[in-house]
């Protein structure tokens, strides 16, 4: 369950820019940015594959390490206090492809509201 390219990146099987490694996350650059910081922040664990996956007994720590990786990288990238945005896409209508737990971090421009 939850093989994805994110796993082959979580085993070094395949490069990524990673910005940010600790045992439970990781984080690398988005490969199709859209912004001028855009990046990926993951659990190293591949049993969540979508926000609906989360169980808030088991994974609270592994939240809020995402979050403490997410304000960290916000400012290595300089953008922690421009402001920057935090994307969980979950199921098909918003557009998710990979089926691991990911969190967008996008910053470095001005962004639209409503998001498309
Ligand atoms: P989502 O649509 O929320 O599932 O986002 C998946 C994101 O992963 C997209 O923004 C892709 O550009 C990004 N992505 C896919 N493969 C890679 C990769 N090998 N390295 C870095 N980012 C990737």
């Amino acid at each position: 369950m939850g093989e994805t390219i994110f796993s082959k990146i979580i085993r070094k099987e395949i490069p990524a820019h990673i910005v940010y490694e600790t045992d439970e996350v990781l984080a690398f650059k988005d490969i199709n940015p859209q912004a001028p910081v855009h990046v990926i922040i993951i659990p190293k664990i591949t049993e969540i594959e979508t926000t609906r996956d989360i169980d808030p007994k088991k994974h609270t720590k592994l939240l809020g390490a995402l979050y403490e990786a997410a304000n960290k990288i916000a400012k290595e990238m300089k953008v922690h206090e421009t402001g920057f945005r935090l994307v969980l896409n979950c199921g098909p209508d918003s557009g998710q492809e990979v089926y691991h737990l990911h969190m967008h971090l996008l910053g470095g421009r001005k962004m639209n509201w409503p998001p498309g």
